[in-house]
């Protein structure tokens, strides 16, 4: 895995090869107040995340194009994640 995760440091990352790896992630809500009730969870400990398909993808994912159904009012979460941080570079190694 540790391999893994170092050769893909070496590739371009960028997310137009990548097949929207970080929307398999947990995306925990805060105070995201126009996010759809249809995808969102609600856990025993009452913490709101968005939903996950049995695959694991995000369900705000349109799996054809694989870009966010709802961008522009996309959680917290996804606005603060960046492109080629350590949590990147590990979901697209876990997402091969
Ligand atoms: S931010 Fe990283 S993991 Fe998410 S789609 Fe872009 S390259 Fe993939
Ligand atoms: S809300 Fe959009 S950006 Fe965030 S995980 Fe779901 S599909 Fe990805």
């Amino acid at each position: 895995m540790i391999n893994e995760v170092e050769s893909l440091r070496d590739l371009e990352v960028t997310c137009t090869n990548c097949e929207a790896s970080c929307c398999r992630l947990e995306a925990m809500l805060f105070n995201d107040t126009e996010i759809p009730d249809k995808f969102i969870v609600i856990n025993t400990r009452g913490e709101s995340s968005m939903k996950r398909l049995e695959d694991g993808w995000c369900a705000a994912l349109n799996r054809k194009t694989m870009t966010c159904t709802i961008y522009e009012k996309r959680p917290w979460i996804c606005r603060e994640f960046e492109m080629g941080e350590d949590e990147c570079i590990s979901a697209r190694a876990a997402n091969r």
